[in-house]
């Protein structure tokens, strides 16, 4: 039996995507990832039916931008709380107000700052390697809406491109392993990809960025972990935007690879309905310290098309975040970051704290709000 073994309305067999074979050898006693993967909701009838959505109304929008929910994330929106008010549904069930035709395909343009397909090189010392198109789940509010879960050429051949380039460019320092989702790769491909890039001599660091350990923790395995350890220094960035999605096995699959010496940090979006509120911010950014990763960015909402109605605006965010900074430790804190229109990169937004200058003193706000005055020299 292929990845059909269960025939609840929930399987994906039929999807466009090819089906995911399943490992011979498992563990026994252990779903595979990529049986768990293969049990994803990715059709609209389907995730209509299991989620009691009136028929239908999912057809267009799944046809624009593709869905898979998988089924850590499913559990999640079971039960007496799953609605559609829910901070993960929002985050992953297509919602028919998608395709309003406001923002842009590639608000970030990172097209045109790809030397070859699939790696976008935009800072000096670093690049940004789009590996895999697919995803555990399909994050409605996704910057890279235009390709993910789509059919594209980022086969075989452009990773050959990409390592190409990169052997070429000594500027570049570090890659940033992202997609899709890097870890729908298999182990060999993965694997197989960061041993050539640690082979190239000026590749000094490797980052991976991935939802995978709590979207589909059955991908996290001790072994796992042991491997890609073996890679030091190699980082790893997760996506979380809420609380609720931390709990039981994701949490699980977190410290498995902080236990094996792989440091985590996290990045998330801000997210009208969804976060965008400092308790469920203090509440998540804490969460995540507790297991073991250390928040990096909060992303402000990228001006993508099909995400309008998720857009907070940025003097709500930088209020949120200063509401934060007198709440939580600064280990919790991540930067809050605005990828700038046209390409120009990354800006961080922060809250003001230098009011001015007077006598050769500066007036200096603390994080809890007073004013000291600090000598300038
Ligand atoms: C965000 C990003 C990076 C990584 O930036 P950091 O600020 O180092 O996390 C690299 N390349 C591209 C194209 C990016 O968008």
């Amino acid at each position: 039996m292929k990845g059909r073994a269960e025939t609840s309305p929930g399987t994906d067999e039929g999807a466009v995507e090819e089906p995911f074979e399943d490992t011979p050898g498992a563990a026994p006693g252990r779903v595979s990832w990529k049986r768990d993967l293969a049990r994803s909701l990715c059709r609209a009838r389907d995730i209509e039916k299991v989620l009691g959505v009136t028929a239908g109304s999912l057809e267009a929008v799944c046809a624009a931008y593709p869905a898979r929910i998988s089924p850590s994330v499913r559990q999640a929106l079971s039960g007496p709380c799953g609605g559609p008010e829910n901070p993960v549904w929002r985050q992953f069930v297509p919602d028919p107000r998608e395709p309003d035709g406001t923002g842009e395909e590639d608000p970030l343009c990172e097209e045109a700052q790809s030397p070859v397909p699939g790696l976008v090189h935009r800072y000096p010392d670093r690049v940004l390697f789009q590996v895999e198109t697919r995803c555990a789940v399909y994050c409605r509010y996704c910057l890279r809406k235009r390709l993910v879960g789509k059919k594209q050429e980022h086969g075989k051949e452009a990773l050959e491109e990409g390592i190409g380039y990169i052997r070429k460019t000594p500027a570049v320092r570090e890659v940033v392993l992202s997609g899709g989702d890097p870890l729908l790769l298999e182990d060999s491909v993965f694997f197989g990809l960061l041993s050539r890039l640690r082979d190239i001599p000026h590749v000094e660091v490797l980052r991976v960025h991935t939802r995978a350990p709590l979207a589909l923790p059955s991908r996290i395995t001790p072994a796992f972990a042991r491997r890609l350890a073996r890679f030091f220094p190699v980082y790893m960035n997760v996506q979380a935007n809420h609380p609720s999605e931390l709990g039981g096995e994701g949490g699980r699959a977190l410290r498995i690879l902080g236990a094996a010496g792989i440091p985590l940090g996290s990045q998330s979006v801000l997210l009208r309905g969804v976060n965008d509120s400092a308790e469920t911010l203090a509440g998540l950014f804490t969460a995540l310290l507790r297991l073991g990763v250390r928040p990096y960015y909060l992303h402000h909402l990228d001006r993508v098309r099909g995400a309008g109605h998720f857009y907070t605006p940025p003097g709500r965010g930088l209020r949120i975040m200063e509401t934060l900074r007198a709440r939580v430790s600064g280990m919790a804190l991540p930067r809050y970051v605005v990828d700038l229109p046209g390409g120009a990169g990354k800006a961080a937004l922060s809250p003001q704290t230098i009011l001015g200058r007077r006598g050769g003193k500066w007036r200096v706000r603390s994080a809890t709000g007073r004013v000291v005055e600090m000598d300038e020299d």
